[in-house]
């Protein structure tokens, strides 16, 4: 790959200190045959722990991760630094963005190590932590032992998400949403690889996780300290609401919300990426009409030349109801999108039955929903926001509004074609 061809997430990724040249990638998850003539030199060379004798606590701690992961202290003290970077980089957006205060954004003395091993162990197209041994993981045991993959055998992951059987969980109940076999290891829209850290079930609290839109062209990048049900029950709220509101309009949102003004988190929400894509899939809307049939209603179809002729003798001449609700129902305004007197007439019926205060479906998720990683129990939101951001950055995810370390978060946008969502969509014969 040539240095210009090079996507700019290429010059985060852990390096060697030795060049100047950017060529020098530290590769912890390519095995020893997978190498280069000159990365198995400089592996082999630089690469290892080597004996030394230290001066002070931060030398004698950097030796002692040296010695456990067999990695060459140089190794780690730069890219100590080069994570530090990134750490104060993403501190900063975040004051920026959120108005957050500094001590929110630091990290606790003890994460430094977690961080530092979860920043190493993330290639250019693969996580695969081999070190990992908190909350039952095991480290791999190859030879020699060491944060390098050797040729012992190729990444694999060891660990499942479970299921946890439990009535109360969305994710269980009522139908099984995990295959243990497909939670090993997850493989981002863009292509990248990740291999679960930890064994994990439905109740695993402290994570990162992803949510993948069933068009699979799209997915998003979260952490959270609660369990990914709990988690995907705010999500649903939000993904729910946000898609009725696009359906109803403006106008109708505020009648059945009494004018009430929205609070400033909610307002958060209607800007989020992972929520307006909703309105904009076809595939994601299918799957919400199927669930929740009262809305078809609110999809305007598309007429041909001739029917958007007869639609008008039948106004004229026929259709002399005044409608109070479906007037305000908003429709694309190109494209000759209409409401068929039918579904003016549901549209009276759903407001004055009052359908919209049906609940949805609690069970009933948009987005497929995974764990990508396991962090301590005691972790901080800060480490669990910068492991996040790794992630979304190699990821790539296009549904995350922030956290590309890589980017201007504004420079990353969703497809918004307007009438896109209304294409595609099958609708239940009658
Ligand atoms: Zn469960
Ligand atoms: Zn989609």
């Amino acid at each position: 790959m040539s240095t210009n061809s090079r996507p700019k997430r290429y010059l985060l990724l852990p390096c060697y200190p030795t060049t100047s040249s950017d060529d020098d990638l530290l590769l912890t998850n390519v095995s020893i045959d997978e190498l280069d003539e000159s990365q198995l030199i400089q592996r082999q060379l630089f690469g290892y722990h080597q004996p030394t004798t230290y001066q002070n606590d931060h030398e004698q701690w950097i030796d002692s991760l040296s010695q456990s992961w067999n990695i060459h202290r140089d190794i780690l003290q730069f890219n100590l630094k080069k994570m530090l970077t990134l750490l104060d980089q993403l501190a900063y957006k975040r004051m920026y963005h959120f108005s957050t205060h500094p001590q929110e954004e630091t990290l606790y003395e003890d994460e430094y190590k977690i961080a530092l091993e979860f920043y190493l162990q993330m290639d250019y197209n693969l996580f695969y932590m081999k070190t990992c041994s908190y909350r039952g993981a095991q480290p791999i045991i190859n030879r020699p032992s060491s944060i390098f993959s050797t040729n012992e055998r190729p990444p694999y992951g060891r660990y499942t998400m479970e299921a946890c059987h439990q009535k109360s969980c969305s994710l269980c109940y009522p139908s099984r949403q995990i295959e243990s076999k497909s939670t090993v290891q997850h493989i981002f829209v863009n292509g990248y690889r990740s291999i679960l850290n930890c064994p994990a079930t439905c109740t695993t609290q402290n994570i990162i996780y992803v949510l993948t839109c069933p068009c699979k062209q799209f997915d998003y990048i979260g952490e959270t300290s609660v369990s990914l049900p709990q988690r995907l029950t705010y999500h649903r709220k939000h993904g729910n609401r946000i898609i009725k509101e696009f359906l109803l309009g403006k106008k109708l949102t505020n009648y059945i919300n009494g004018d009430t003004i929205k609070s400033y988190e909610t307002l958060v929400k209607d800007r989020m990426k992972l929520y307006q894509h909703l309105c904009y899939c076809s595939v994601a809307m299918q799957h919400f009409l199927d669930e929740n049939p009262d809305y078809w209603s609110f999809i305007p179809q598309r007429l041909t030349v001739y029917e958007e002729q007869e639609q008008e003798r039948e106004i004229k001449f026929v259709d002399h109801h005044q409608y109070q609700f479906a007037n305000d129902v908003p429709v694309p305004t190109n494209m000759n999108y209409h409401f068929t007197t039918e579904q003016k007439l549901n549209i009276e019926e759903f407001f004055q039955q009052k359908k919209y205060l049906t609940q949805s479906n609690s069970h009933f998720d948009f987005y497929q929903a995974s764990i990508i990683a396991v962090l301590p129990e005691k972790a901080s939101s800060v480490l669990r926001r910068f492991v996040e951001t790794l992630f979304i950055t190699h990821a790539q995810t296009k549904l995350n509004t922030f956290g590309h370390l890589d980017a201007d978060d504004s420079s990353i946008r969703v497809q918004s074609n307007g009438e896109l969502c209304y294409e595609n969509l099958v609708r239940p014969s009658i």
